[in-house]
């Protein structure tokens, strides 16, 4: 069946969108040659000074396919405004966030009489903010540009401020992979490992957790600061202003098969609203490849070459992809505290492997897993691992993960059989961690195991370093995380008494046996990623709750929390948490 053009399918709006224009003055005509092959609808608009507020302004409207489900595009030639305009498409940027802003009773009339006046005011203006209740939001002008490579991206630290009087000078990228193509799959990756100056001082570096997470090859190139952004998208223009603004060359260096030069340029951005910060991008020229012409009639019975002339060079740009901390950060700006904070992970298993995914995002400064287990095929189906990680130990598996994911904590493994899993009852290593423990700001145990629980809980409240334990009940039906703080007037063995006398109700639980997958040594509780990572998520928001509350022992959240995910029949119910707090209970004998 075919798609209905908007027009057709809302019928008589074309016909009340023109009548609108035209109750404003506005003079339009549809753009006929741009109907047939899309369900896009262009029109020619004569706008007067009535509506514009300043001069008459010609302008073109696109009705996109799923008109008046998103709001029209407006577009003017030569406006030259600094502001709310697209200098490439030459869009005109009347919402801050069309999506949100616009109602599908809007109309184009509508929309160019409440926008179009302030717009083009603060859109020529250098005020903040004018007298439009503009959206507090930055137009950086490397986003404008469309030319860029596909799958390549080159890392600078957003924090990076050169100083102001430095232009141009020697900068080193380390580059890997295939040069930019069609090839979506393929990805060139890189980073600015130093931005120096041409007196040999270094401006500016990136962390070293990134420099070592990078590949491939050391280049040397060139950077160049422009007072303004290239007006111009395309790759080789870029490259030609940034070696007009430097005065020395870059020279040719060899990669893969070809020569390659690369040249970094620093322009003012904004970066947020009338702010403006440096923006970066790279252009990467490929040098033409020599070519070789062969004498067609060898004389002396080898052909000889008859001369040596170069293909064309190929110009790529390479947008820049901001890796520094607080580019990390800006999206959890809450979180801050976690940075400085260490946090031990006893079970990288299926529950603590999202756990510790989870805490590495949230930007916790330093992770150690503790896991004696191998990752298992078997296992993918609810670990937050990979077929990547399969064979590794599940500590080194996951550590391998949190460092892809979040490339600022510091993440060490231990494969030590800890508490109640040791195979061959021999001592248990925690006398030898416990010492390193008292430096840790919380210990997590995801073992989900009772004996390993008693013991890693007494460890804990002897090193004084708080407690978080998270399971899941078979079937996954159901989940339990306890936190026990320095100050707790509870211990373990009280909360053992708590669920004994039901004032802490057991978990539902499936009364389906415990299944044991062939070759497996244990039989293993069943249950999904998606019910079993209800618990992960628990323990990690109270983790991060607690860790960024100030530690003079304030409340956030419940000192147990019981999850359920099944009525008494078995039935799935959305998640539902229910919190205890906990004092002592009297029949423990834990206490003097
Ligand atoms: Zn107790």
């Amino acid at each position: 069946m075919p798609f209905l053009p908007w027009w057709e399918r809302y019928a008589g709006l074309l016909q009340s969108e023109i009548s609108w224009l035209q109750d404003l003055g506005i003079a339009c005509r549809i753009d006929e040659t741009k109907r047939d092959d899309h369900q896009t609808l262009t029109m020619e608009l004569s706008v007067p000074e009535t509506v514009t507020g300043t001069a008459p302004l010609e302008l073109t409207a696109v009705f996109p396919d799923f008109y008046p489900l998103v709001p029209p595009k407006v577009f003017a030639v030569d406006l030259g405004m600094p502001h709310h305009w697209n200098p490439f498409s030459n869009e005109v940027c009347l919402l801050g966030t069309p999506s949100e802003e616009w109602g599908t009773n809007g109309s184009l009339a509508q929309l160019l009489k409440d926008q179009l006046p302030a717009a083009l005011k603060a859109g020529m203006s250098g005020d903040e903010h004018a007298d439009w209740n503009e959206k507090p939001q930055a137009e950086p002008f490397g986003a404008y540009y469309n030319s860029y490579a596909n799958s390549a991206m080159v890392f600078v630290d957003g924090s990076w401020t050169l100083p102001r009087e430095a232009v141009q000078g020697p900068i080193e990228v380390r580059l890997d992979g295939p040069f930019p193509g069609p090839e979506l799959t393929q990805r060139m990756l890189g980073g600015v490992l130093r931005v120096g100056s041409d007196t040999g001082q270094a401006h500016a570096t990136l962390e070293n957790q990134i420099q070592e997470l990078l590949g491939g090859q050391l280049i040397h190139g060139r950077w160049s600061r422009l007072s303004t952004p290239v007006a111009v998208d395309d790759a080789r223009a870029i490259w030609e202003a940034a070696e007009k603004a430097d005065s020395s060359s870059t020279p040719d260096q060899p990669y893969g098969r070809r020569k390659i030069q690369i040249r970094g340029v620093v322009f003012p951005e904004e970066s947020g609203p009338r702010q403006v910060s440096e923006g970066w991008l790279f252009v990467l020229r490929v040098r033409g490849e020599q070519r070789q012409n062969y004498s067609k009639k060898p004389r002396s019975g080898r052909s000889r070459p008859l001369m040596v002339s170069g293909g064309a060079d190929e110009y790529h740009l390479l947008r820049a992809g901001r890796v520094g901390r607080s580019d990390i950060r800006a999206r959890v700006p809450d979180l801050g505290p976690l940075a400085t904070k260490k946090v031990a992970l006893v079970g990288a298993g299926a529950i603590g492997s999202a756990v510790a995914v989870h805490l590495g995002r949230a930007g916790v400064g330093h992770l150690s897993l503790i896991d004696a287990d191998v990752l298992e095929p078997g296992n993918l189906v609810r670990h937050t691992a990979t077929l990547e990680g399969v064979g590794f130990l599940k500590a080194v598996a996951v550590a391998r993960l949190v460092r892809m994911a979040a490339p600022y904590t510091e993440v060490m493994y231990n494969p030590a059989y800890v508490g109640g899993s040791r195979p061959h009852g021999e001592p248990d290593p925690l006398r030898q961690i416990s010492q390193d423990l008292e430096s840790y700001d919380l210990l997590i145990d995801a073992s989900a195991d009772r004996g390993t629980q008693r013991i890693l809980a007494l460890v804990a409240r002897e090193v004084d370093v708080p407690y978080l334990s998270l399971e899941a009940t078979n079937g996954a039906w159901g989940g339990l995380v306890a936190y026990i703080g320095r100050d707790s007037p509870w211990c373990q063995s009280c909360l053992e008494w708590f669920r004994y006398d039901q004032t802490i109700p057991d978990p539902a639980h499936s009364p389906s046996p415990y299944t044991q997958p062939i070759g497996c040594a244990q039989p293993t509780f069943t249950g999904a990623a998606f019910d079993l990572e209800e618990v992960s998520l628990q323990a990690a928001r109270t983790a991060s709750a607690r860790l960024t509350s100030d530690d003079q022992g304030a409340k956030s959240g419940f000192d147990v929390a019981v999850l359920k995910l099944r009525d008494e029949a078995g039935e799935r119910t959305l998640p539902t948490w229910t919190g205890y707090n906990l004092g002592r209970h009297p029949r423990c004998a834990g206490h003097s």
